[in-house]
């Protein structure tokens, strides 16, 4: 099992230069009179960013031709180069591998269904958190993305969308922080990306805040923190058992905030916003799915959350090199209903993006 530090502190090196995107209204107001424009070509940049999905200047052409270079210099530096694309699933699944400025890689993957449209993004390049079953915690945490970056993979997929690359044109409604990273570790950058993809356009992208979903290890201060931010999102907490003695080494960051202090956060966040807490288990045969600990999950999340928490079934897609692989039908079928049993709602993801290594856990950004 792995014995990577934990990492919460990422360093400080490597963030992009300052992008409109990192700004607020009242930062994008000073930055355009920096450049001697009025105040109202502030709101005329947000409505080419966050309504028409560009960030490329040269397609403003409302803005006055002798001033374009220099919105684009100060305002728009590039933040990331998709180096590919790969699609899967029909068609319906496809991941895009970016490049940062600074040569970082980094993934997001955008999911079609027929009644959403889903994009996972990263929070940060790499993880600090180490879980042995994650192939980004393999790799140990490269640096934190600034909030334009996490920003960005949001319009690009929304353009693209509206584009129509993924079939039909259609619009972006969903997006999880399920890619690279510990969000919460991000925090934020993070809380502030989730403000601009859920303000009403034009100072967002307008995607209901229920439909953005935060996903943590369990940072359990920074879960209350969150809660108290007045926002509605939904909140995932990677679980992965009921008990701390596995927990320990499943999701390292136990050893810090235990099964019980993290639950307890979790109702507390349910308690602030009124919503569901997602409570994510990625089921490892032999390791993880015993009928016991179904039981286990079903009594303590019965105690903590009741109705407010949701069984998030995960078969693990195996990593490169693991030793460790999904559990089988049947003892995925009896988790389900043993949780279920203690009156807590319980589902199985469908896996997406499997051959294309864009599946959970497997954003690595392994190749070049
Ligand atoms: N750091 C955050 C968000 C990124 S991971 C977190 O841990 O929640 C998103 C989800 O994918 C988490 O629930 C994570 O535990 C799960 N995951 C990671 N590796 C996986 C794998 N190999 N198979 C299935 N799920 C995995």
């Amino acid at each position: 099992m792995t014995s990577l530090p934990l990492v919460f502190d990422a360093p400080k090196r490597g963030l992009p230069p300052k992008h409109f995107a990192d700004m607020d209204e009242a930062g994008a107001v000073a930055a355009v009179a920096d450049l001697g424009l009025p105040k109202f070509r502030a709101n005329q940049l947000a409505k080419h960013y966050y309504a028409r999905l560009t960030g490329d200047v040269a397609e403003m052409t409302d803005l006055p031709a002798g001033k374009r270079e220099d919105v684009a210099r100060s305002l728009f530096p590039t933040l990331m180069t998709p180096v590919r694309n790969i699609a899967c699933d029909d068609g319906s699944t496809q991941k895009t591998l970016w490049r940062l400025h600074d040569g970082t890689l980094l993934e997001s993957v955008l999911m079609r269904y027929t009644d959403r449209n889903t994009l996972c993004i990263s929070s940060q390049a790499g993880c600090g958190m180490a879980c042995p079953f994650c192939a980004t915690g393999q790799g140990g945490l490269d640096r934190n993305l600034s909030t334009a970056e996490i920003v960005d993979q949001v319009r690009a997929a929304a353009r693209s969308l509206r584009d129509g690359a993924l079939g039909e044109p259609g619009r972006l409604s969903n997006v999880v922080f399920m890619g690279m990273g510990e969000p919460l570790a991000n925090y934020k950058r993070v809380v502030d990306a989730v403000r601009k993809i859920t303000s009403p356009s034009p100072a967002g992208f307008g995607i209901s805040a229920r439909s953005v979903t935060v996903s943590t290890v369990g940072l359990a201060p920074a879960i209350r923190r969150l809660a108290d931010e007045g926002l509605s999102v939904t909140l995932a907490v990677s679980l992965h058992t009921p008990d701390d003695e596995l927990r320990d080494t499943l999701v390292p960051v136990n050893n810090r905030w235990s099964v019980a202090e993290v639950l307890d956060a979790a109702r507390y966040y349910a308690d602030q916003t009124g919503r569901r807490v997602s409570i994510e288990y990625a089921l490892i045969r032999d390791v993880n799915d015993h009928p016991w600990r179904a039981d286990l999950l079903g009594q303590k999340l019965r105690r903590t959350l009741g109705s407010l928490a949701h069984v998030n079934l995960i078969p693990l897609n195996p990593t490169p090199g693991s030793k460790w692989d999904a559990s089988p039908k049947p003892a995925q079928d009896e988790f389900v209903r043993r949780v279920r049993e203690q009156g807590i709602s319980c589902t199985v993801r469908d896996t997406r993006g499997q051959e294309i290594a864009a599946a959970c856990g497997q954003l690595a950004a392994e190749e070049g």
